[in-house]
């Protein structure tokens, strides 16, 4: 089969190769992969920015058939439709495995990385970790909910989120997107979108957005103030320090900022507002396996539809340059079909 595999030596790129996958183990399926998103954290893995694993196949957004069963196999059976996420799976049995935060797991595996990922025609999952999609999901959208989706729906659950309350999406790319189709249409709250592109405030108005702030224009945090009170809670996507000291100031109080960009540095956070308002601070980070089933049920209920182009696996090195230079308006998903 084919897949695609971290240079060596490790340089940014992948190498489609022909590779031959290794038996199944007790408690592994094998799923033909039918789709595979291509995500920044792909080309942090290829560029070696978590450590260097040459050979290492890529990818975790990932959605396929099963088409084998390891023996011990009980939660699924051949021809279900699942997916492969970052979360490839924790240990089962530590503090945060068994108390529903299993993402905080200390050994945690994470696909197209720590294991062989999804970016390859077939895959060998741990049975009990992989999600099934709905019927009724498109499986491209699928893919894109697998990784932004869930991230997205998760950090407005830290957010605390209720219906009515403003909410804040602090960059309108491919996580924003989501971030706004979730905090509308699941958990009904006003949505302010902060970005410096024109053209993708203007989207984010198209998927509902409520007020847009261009953060070259005025300073964001006392617009916001202004027009809507303050927000409840911030949710920042944007790779830039200075975002989340912003969404900070532009917080009600009792407010919450949920991080979820990963920009160099550190945040300032004023300590009296922090004590006098209540302010609390949280990170995000990617969602459990009852998140993502839930993050794929509003999804098969048409309330999010992630912005997708299908491609082909011989583009893959094409899609990281175009990601690069910052050329891609939602996601590029390989068809392994083309
Ligand atoms: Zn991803
Ligand atoms: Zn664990």
């Amino acid at each position: 089969m084919k897949a695609a595999i971290v240079r060596d030596p490790v340089d940014g790129y992948v190498d489609i190769v022909e590779k031959t996958l290794r038996p199944l183990e007790y408690g592994e399926a094998l799923v033909d992969v039918e789709y595979c998103g291509l995500c920044h954290t792909d080309l942090h893995v290829a560029a070696g920015d978590f450590g260097k694993v040459p050979g290492r196949v890529i990818g975790h957004e990932g959605v396929g058939r099963v088409s084998k069963l390891g023996a011990g196999v009980s939660s699924l059976k051949v021809g279900d439709r699942v997916s492969i996420a970052w979360f490839f799976g924790g240990c089962g049995h530590c503090e945060y495995c068994l108390t529903g935060r299993e993402t905080l797991c200390r050994n945690v595996r994470n696909s197209g990385f720590t294991v062989d990922g999804a970016m390859a025609q077939q895959v060998i999952v741990d049975a009990d970790y992989a999600v099934k999609v709905p019927d009724g999901l498109d499986p491209i959208e699928a893919s894109s909910i697998t990784c932004a989706g869930v991230t997205m729906y998760k950090a407005l659950k830290v957010g605390n989120t209720k219906p009515g309350d403003w909410v804040s999406v602090v960059g309108a790319g491919g996580l924003g997107n989501l971030a706004i189709q979730y905090a509308k249409n699941v958990f009904n709250a006003h949505v302010v979108v902060v970005d410096g592109n024109d053209d993708k405030l203007a989207a984010a108005k198209d998927l509902g957005a409520d007020v847009l702030i261009n953060r070259h224009q005025g300073h964001v945090a006392e617009q916001i103030q202004e027009k809507v009170g303050g927000v409840n809670n911030a949710q920042v996507t944007a790779v830039n320090a200075d975002a989340f000291t912003q969404a900070v100031d532009s917080l009600r109080p009792d407010g919450r900022l949920v991080a979820v960009a990963l920009p160099q540095g550190n945040m300032e956070l004023n300590i009296a507002k922090t004590v006098l308002d209540g302010i609390q601070v949280a990170g995000s980070l990617v969602g459990t396996r009852q998140d993502l089933a839930e993050a794929f049920q509003f999804g098969a209920e048409g309330k999010v539809h992630p912005i997708v182009h299908t491609r082909k696996l011989s583009e893959v090195n094409d899609i990281i340059d175009e990601m690069k230079a910052g050329k891609i308006v939602g996601r590029e998903v390989v068809d392994m079909s083309l």
